[in-house]
């Protein structure tokens, strides 16, 4: 995966600058995560792709999303609700749309 400068913010500035699955602020480090696993979708266009925080890029690795939050309601002992969700954040055609206001709050 080759990606510009700008083609990395542009996809964390997707998430309000914040981990797509914890919410996490990012500061410095992020990973560039395929939503849909690379190794079953071969999806490798800009609407499958977010920023993730590296602890959630490792523990996803090549996971459904489904089967990642499996794990993380397992070490947590209660459901989750991801970032993403919360927000309704929807990615289409290399832009955003959110079904719910940005609200910092809860995360
Ligand atoms: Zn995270």
């Amino acid at each position: 995966m080759c990606l510009t400068n700008s083609q990395r913010i542009k996809i964390l500035n997707q998430s309000n600058c914040r981990c797509f699955y914890c919410g996490k602020p990012i500061e410095r480090k992020f990973e560039i995560d395929h939503f849909n696993p690379f190794s079953k979708s071969r999806d490798g266009t800009v609407d499958n792709l977010v920023a993730s925080c590296i602890p959630c890029n490792k523990t996803k690795s090549d996971l459904s999303i489904d089967d990642f939050r499996a794990i993380v309601e397992k070490a947590k002992g209660e459901p989750i609700i991801f970032f993403f969700e919360y927000y309704g954040i929807v990615k289409k055609g290399g832009s955003c749309v959110y079904m719910n206001t940005l609200n910092e709050q809860m995360f």
